[in-house]
C-alpha cells in the first residue's frame, strides 16, 4: 500500500469519485442515486467499491470508524471473472455473434464484410487512440439517387464502446452493420435505407480501453490517458466533450477534448460534412435498458424536444417489443442521472444534430457488466428494430426531398 491511498476517495457525502489509479487499489464499481435528488446538485446514495484482499480489513476499519454502512459481497471476484471469461472463450466460434471478440477480432470483421457488399460499404477512420490504434468505422450506403448531391445526403452516425467495459455495445453496432449488409438484396426497407442514407458505424470508440478489460482488468471504463498534471489514469470520454463541460465525478478530463478519442469524433462530424446534413446519432452503452434523450445536463427539456420524443419513443417501443423486454424513454437528466460533457449533449447542443439519442442496452441498471454472450444477437435483433423505427417515424416527421433537402412537419 503506497502513501498516495487515502479513505477519502470513498466518501460518499464529498462527492469524490476519482476512478483509481493503480496505487489507490481500489476501485469504484457504481453508483447509485436517489431518485428524489435528481436537481442540479444531487448526491449518490450508494456506491459499490472493489477493494483487493491486502487492503480489505483496512478500508472496513476505516468505513466503521467514520459510522458508514457497509455490505459485503462476491468475495472472490477474480474466480468469477476467470470463470466468465473462459465461457467466453469456449463458445461456440463458428458465428461472429457467439460470443465476444477482441479489438482486432472487430477490424477484421469489418474487412470481410468490405469484401462481400458489393461497393455498398467501405471502412472510414476518424483517428488515432492515445496509444495509437486506429478508430475504425464502417461506412455504409450507396450513392444511387444523389450521385451529383453527395453534400446533401443525410448521414446517420452510431458509435459505440466509449466506455471499454460495456462490451454488449460493441457488438450491438457490428449487428446493425451486419443486417444492413446482409439484407440489402432481400429486404426493400433495408434497400430504401441503405440508398438514402450514409450510415457511419464505428464499433469501438475507445480501443485502447477496451483491449485493457481483454488483457488486465475487465471492468475498467475509461481510456488508458494518463494525465501527468493530475496523476488520474484513464479519462472518462463520455464527460470530455465540451458542451456544458465541467462538474462530472467520472474523470473528465484536464479540459474539453484532452483525449485523442473524443477530439477525433468532434473533428470528423464537423469537418466530413456541412452543417445539416447529419439527421441521427445514437451512441451505444449498457446497462439499464434506456432510451435517452437530451439533455444530461439539466432537466431542462431542449428546443425541438416533441419530435425527439416521438422518434425515441417508436425506438424504444420497437426494442421492448421485439423480445418482450422493457426499454424505457426519457431525457437522460430525467430518467438516469444527470452527467455533462457527454457526446449526446454536445451532438445536439453544438453539432446541431436533430435526432440523438443514448441507448443503455441489456442488463438491469444495478446488473454487473459481465453480461451472458447468449444476449449478443437479441440485443442486436432489439437494436436493429429500434433504428428500423426510428427512421420510419423521422420520415415520417420530415419529408426528404430527392434532393436530399428537407422538409420539416412542425408537432
Ligand atoms: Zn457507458
Amino acid at each position: 500500500m503506497g502513501e498516495n491511498w487515502s479513505i477519502e476517495h470513498c466518501d460518499v457525502t464529498k462527492d469524490r469519485f476519482n476512478n483509481p489509479t493503480p496505487g489507490f487499489q481500489l476501485s469504484f464499481w457504481e453508483m447509485y442515486y436517489d431518485r428524489y435528488l435528481h436537481q442540479d446538485n444531487y448526491l449518490p446514495s450508494r456506491v459499490d467499491i472493489l477493494s483487493t484482499p491486502r487492503l480489505l480489513n483496512l478500508l472496513i476499519n476505516r468505513l466503521r470508524r467514520r459510522g458508514i454502512n457497509y455490505d459485503s459481497f462476491d468475495s472472490d471476484v477474480q474466480e468469477y471473472l476467470d470463470a466468465y471469461m473462459k465461457k467466453n472463450y469456449d463458445a461456440e466460434s463458428r458465428d461472429y455473434f457467439q460470443k465476444f471478440q477482441p479489438y482486432d477480432e472487430m477490424v477484421v470483421f469489418m474487412k470481410k464484410a468490405v469484401s462481400r457488399c458489393n461497393g455498398r460499404c467501405h471502412l472510414f477512420t476518424i483517428g488515432q487512440s492515445y496509444e495509437g490504434r486506429l478508430l475504425i468505422g464502417i461506412k455504409i450506403g450507396t450513392s444511387k439517387h444523389h450521385k451529383n448531391n453527395n453534400n446533401t445526403r443525410k448521414r446517420i452516425w452510431i458509435d459505440a464502446g466509449i466506455h471499454a467495459r460495456e462490451w454488449i455495445s460493441h457488438t450491438t453496432a457490428l449487428y446493425l452493420a451486419e443486417m444492413l449488409i446482409s439484407g440489402y438484396t432481400q429486404d426493400k426497407f433495408i434497400r430504401h435505407m441503405v440508398d438514402n442514407y450514409d450510415w457511419y458505424i464505428l464499433p469501438c470508440l475507445n480501443p485502447d480501453g477496451y483491449n485493457y478489460t481483454w488483457t488486465t482488468d475487465r471492468l475498467w471504463r475509461k481510456t488508458r490517458h494518463l494525465d501527468t498534471k493530475s496523476g488520474c489514469l484513464g479519462t472518462d470520454l463520455n464527460r470530455n466533450f465540451d458542451f456544458k463541460w465541467g462538474c462530472s465525478s467520472n474523470y473528465r478530463g484536464s479540459r474539453p477534448y484532452s483525449d485523442p478519442e473524443s477530439r477525433a469524433l468532434v473533428d470528423f462530424i464537423k469537418s466530413s460534412v456541412r452543417k445539416g446534413t447529419w439527421l441521427l446519432f445514437i451512441t451505444l452503452h449498457s446497462k439499464g435498458q434506456l432510451v435517452l434523450s437530451p439533455w444530461g445536463y439539466t432537466s431542462v427539456k431542449p428546443a425541438g424536444y416533441p419530435q425527439l420524443e416521438q422518434v425515441g419513443k417508436a425506438l424504444t417501443d420497437a426494442m421492448s417489443v421485439r423480445h418482450n423486454n422493457k426499454y424505457r424513454f426519457g431525457s437522460a437528466a430525467r430518467v438516469l442521472y444527470h452527467s455533462s460533457g457527454t457526446s449526446r449533449d454536445w451532438a445536439h447542443g453544438v453539432a446541431g444534430i436533430p435526432y440523438v439519442y443514448t441507448i443503455e442496452l441489456r442488463g438491469k441498471i444495478n446488473d454487473n457488466w459481465l453480461i451472458s454472450p447468449s444476449n449478443i444477437i437479441p440485443n442486436g435483433e432489439e437494436m436493429w428494430a429500434g433504428v428500423q423505427a426510428a427512421i420510419r417515424t423521422i420520415e415520417r416527421l420530415s419529408h426528404i426531398m430527392d434532393d436530399g433537402s428537407e422538409v420539416v412537419t412542425k408537432l
